[in-house]
Parts: structure tokens; sequence; C-alpha cells
């Protein structure tokens, strides 16, 4: 494996706020990464220490393994974090020709990255003329220009309306698709869940998260379960090697599965102890609700 991005122990302090809290995570090579949180929670000020735009207060970060410094790593990185401004009255093309021009590369990309970008008919347009959408994938096209080997992006769909944004994410995924590795950053979980291949989850500057998004909702699931004996069924639950945390609210036992139990076990051993059950379902939590879970936990 191909480490594009080591990040270790990052710390960034405003002057009233922690917004990176010892944030550490590793991007690969041909991965799509997501930096999952509320507003607020640090997603930006990460991108922007590594695209070093924004100074760190501690920690360390390196790019490509360390063999290249950092502003000849940069090279190799497309980033897009802020909203996308071209010159209103120069054509598609003519900008991205300036871009080419200031990065010191040829024009041959033009077309193919308009085209990678649904705006080859449009190429011929003034940048003033195109939507908010199409500015957007513009940028997109832009930052790609020098065939990066990862691409960032900063909330790619934000204030884009629902045809908008499903032409950036099937983008994001045919770029991905390419080999291009990706990281961006969203609020949205089902952006992330959408396009993502791993994810890392701030809170206010501290990871609650990171790992492979697959992961994050294929737990073992929990069981909602209820008994007219809640005491008893509680403290046999409790015994259970495969059970772990139960609670209960809304009147009902919500117990989590620590192996792969099914219901029918459970069942079965709570039978043989003289417990029978009024209510037992199993169910998979679902990428959202371990989001919320991890948010609010985060927020005791
Ligand atoms: P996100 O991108 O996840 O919305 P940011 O990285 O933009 O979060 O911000 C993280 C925290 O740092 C927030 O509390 C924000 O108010 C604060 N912050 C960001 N930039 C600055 C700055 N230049 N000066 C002071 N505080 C900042
Ligand atoms: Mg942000």
């Amino acid at each position: 494996m191909e480490t594009i991005l080591s990040i270790k122990n990052l710390h960034k302090k405003y002057k009233y706020v922690h917004a990176v809290n010892n944030v550490s995570f590793d991007i690969q090579k041909g991965n799509v990464y997501g930096i999952l949180g509320p507003n607020g929670s640090g997603k930006s000020t990460t991108l922007g220490i590594v695209l070093n735009v924004v100074n760190k207060t501690s920690g360390d970060f390196e790019w490509f393994s360390g063999k290249l410094t950092t502003s000849e790593a940069l090279k190799k990185v497309g980033a897009i974090i802020e909203r996308p401004n071209f010159y209103p009255y120069m054509t598609a093309v003519q900008n991205l020709q300036l871009v080419c021009k200031i990065k010191g590369i040829g024009f041959e990309k033009v077309d193919e990255k308009l085209a990678l970008v649904g705006l080859l008919e449009r190429k011929d347009s003034h940048f003033r003329t195109f939507s908010l959408g199409m500015k957007q994938r513009l940028a997109i096209a832009s930052a790609l220009l020098n065939d990066p080997e990862i691409l960032i992006l900063d909330e790619p769909t934000n204030g884009l309306d629902p045809q908008g944004i499903h032409q950036i994410r099937d983008i994001i995924k045919v770029i991905a698709a390419k080999g291009t590795t990706i990281l961006l950053a969203s609020h949205l979980l089902d952006e992330v869940e959408k396009v993502c291949s791993h994810v890392v989850v701030l809170q206010k500057g501290i990871i609650l998260y990171s790992g492979r998004v697959d992961a994050m909702s294929s737990g073992e699931g929990f069981l909602e379960i209820d008994s007219a004996d809640r005491k008893a069924l509680k403290s046999a639950l409790s015994d259970h090697p495969g059970i772990g945390n139960i609670t209960e609210e809304d009147g009902k036992i919500t117990a989590v599965l620590t192996q792969a139990v099914g219901a029918s076990d459970i069942n079965r051993y709570l039978f043989e102890k003289g417990i029978t059950v009024s209510h037992l379902v199993k169910r998979k939590t679902s990428l959202e609700e371990q989001f919320l879970n991890l948010t609010e936990k985060s927020k005791k």
C-alpha cells in the first residue's frame, strides 16, 4: 500500500477554540476518504493545514512518505477548498487555459477534463453564465488539469440543487474509478455513505471514528427485547457472553450484540432460564444511527 498522506497528532488552537484536537489518520492510494462532521468540527481547518494555508499548532503531517518537500508534494495535489472563482467574462476553455499557463502545463488536457465534468459542450460559454453546479464542475476540471495523485474537495455539493449534487457525486465516483485518491470534507452523512470507502468522523476537532465506511455500519447489530419480568430479563442478558451494553429507553430494552448471535439463539437461552419474551427483534445499525450515536455520546 502506498501512503499518500499521513497525519499524526495534529492540533490547531485558535484563540478560543481547539479546532483540531489530536487528529491522526493515513490516506492510502486509490481510496476515497470522507471527513465527516457537523459544521465547526474542524474539517476545513484540517484540510487547510495539510494544504499549507493554515498553520498547525502542533503535530505532524507528511505527504508521500516524506519523499518530497511539502511544496513539491502539493504540485501533485488538486484541491478545491473555496468557492470556485474564475474570470466571469472569459469562457470555460479560456479560464482553464489560463490555469494551465499559471501551473506551467500544456493545454492538451483541457478538453479531456471538460468532457470528464460534462462541460465540453459549454466550453465556449462565459463563466458568468454558468450555474453554481457548473462552476463547481469547472473547478474540478481545473484541479485535475495536472492529473494529481489526490483530489481534495471541501463540501463539494454545498449550495447545489439535487440534480447538481447528483452530477458532482457521479463525477467524483468516475474520478475515483480511474484511480485518483480522493479526500473530501462533508457534513452530509449520505454523501460520505454514497461516495466514500473510508471515513474519519470528527466532532469538535476530535476523531470519533476512523475506518472503512462499511465497517462502521456493519457491527453485529442489536436486539430490541422485552418481557413481563424486565429485571430478570436484563440480568440474564447481561450474563450472556455475546451481549454488550444494555439500555432501557422508551419502554423497551435494547441490547448491543458483540458477537454474531441470532434472535432464536437468544430466545432459546432466555427460555432455558425461565424467561418468556413478549418482544424480540434483531436489527442492524445503519450508518446514520452509528453516526448519531457517536456524536450524541461525545456530547455527554
Ligand atoms: P468545519 O469545516 O468542520 O465546519 P472549521 O475547520 O471551519 O470547521 O472550524 C473549526 C472551528 O474553528 C470552529 O469552531 C470555527 O469557528 C473555528 N475557526 C475556524 N477558523 C478560524 C479562525 N480563522 N479564527 C478563529 N476560529 C476559527
Ligand atoms: Mg468547513
